[in-house]
């Protein structure tokens, strides 16, 4: 049995060497059947890493994925010698991750906004299950313009109370979404999560929203001054904007992650060993475009893609029984895992002449 020094330690190796692959779920994805699911055949496909919702009942439903993953993988699939390492994710008030749609009165029941959600949130006589809805605003994009039909409201929880009850679950690691321009409830959201696990890793998700780059170098700083050699920076391109799978929608991925190594991890002996995870707009193509680019990362975390490539078979999969549909979704996810650790054979992720004309 591994002792917790030892899982931070196996953590932080997988980031040392760029082997990191993580799976993320959903902050605002409440739906335990499927993250029970996603982790389950994201295990048995390699993933060594979830991002799940801040939720006793959610940790609880990935424990049981990768513990059904582990008994079949001995089985039928290559066994598993380490567990993936469960991250859940908690996010400040008007961060996109931890946001609630709701439609107001303004609606004029065009309906289109339901084929737009990706998690099959917004029922036929518009309303929207909370514990799908992931923020992405895809319906507020597909809504008439004028009309602002579309609301959000925050996902507010007593991170006092609701973390430690994630660590005991099985929470090893807790990121906290901080795409916001307010450094002060930052900062307080911040020791909140220090404090909830004082030795474990801790990441910190950010983007280029409200954030200059300066302030986004600043905010690190801020964030390293607490958490110290414990912090991850998730680099976060475009915020769950990874439905289409090319290179042009990762490219603000690989982006903020070259602004983070140039302008801090060369220039600041402190952090030459910041460990930085691409997300927001990742694809099977990241990892490739990172390498072509020369940009290094720790680690890349998928939600919007790595969801959808498994989406179809989902009702098929019985879980603890082999079936076809079990083989397709594992090979799946194993293709998009190994594609971005460590790319492919036969260059076929080769960068095409119109993305390297975007940047002659
Ligand atoms: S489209 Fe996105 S923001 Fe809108 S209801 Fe669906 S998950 Fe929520
Ligand atoms: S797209 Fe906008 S106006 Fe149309 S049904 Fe959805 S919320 Fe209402």
């Amino acid at each position: 049995m591994k002792t917790s020094v030892d899982r931070v330690s196996y953590y932080q190796e997988l980031l040392s060497n760029s082997s990191y692959f993580k799976l993320v779920c959903g902050a605002g994805n409440e739906d335990a059947n499927e993250v029970k699911q996603l982790t389950y055949i994201y295990t048995l496909a390699g993933c060594n890493g979830f991002d799940v919702s801040a939720s006793p009942r959610i940790v609880t439903a990935c424990m049981e994925g990768i513990d059904n993953a582990i008994k079949i993988s001995n089985r039928i699939f290559s066994p598993i010698t380490n567990r993936p390492i469960i991250t859940v994710s908690v996010g400040m008030p008007g961060d996109h991750h931890v946001r609630k749609a709701f439609i107001t009165d303004s609606c004029i029941k065009c309906n289109l906004c339901i084929p737009s959600c990706p998690t099959d949130a917004i029922t036929n006589s518009l309303d929207i299950l909370e514990n799908l809805c992931i923020g992405c605003g895809n319906c507020e994009s597909a809504c008439p313009s004028s009309i602002n039909a579309i609301n959000y409201k925050h996902d507010f929880k007593e991170l006092k109370q609701v973390l430690p009850q994630c660590v005991l679950a099985g929470a090893e690691s807790i990121e906290l979404h901080a795409g916001v321009p307010n450094d002060e409830t930052t900062l307080e959201e911040w020791l909140t999560v220090c404090d909830s696990l004082p030795h474990g890793m801790l990441s910190m998700c950010l983007d280029r929203y409200h954030m200059s780059n300066v302030h986004l170098l600043e905010r690190i700083q801020m964030a390293h001054k607490y958490a110290g050699e414990r912090l991850i920076i998730q680099a976060d391109g475009i915020p769950i904007s990874g439905s289409k799978n090319d290179f042009n929608s990762t490219l603000q991925a690989i982006s903020i992650a070259d602004i983070i190594n140039k302008e801090l991890k060369l220039k600041d002996r402190k952090f030459r060993k910041l460990p930085i995870l691409i997300s927001g707009g990742t694809n099977m193509h990241t990892g490739n475009l990172a390498r072509q680019f020369k940009v290094p990362f720790s680690g890349i975390a998928i939600g919007t893609h790595a969801r959808k490539i498994v989406k179809e078979h989902l009702s098929s999969i019985v879980i603890g029984e082999e079936n076809v549909a079990l083989h397709h979704a594992v090979n799946a996810a194993n293709e998009l895992i190994e594609n971005n650790l460590r790319g492919i054979k036969n260059n076929q992720n080769k960068p095409n002449n119109s993305l390297l004309e975007l940047f002659e």
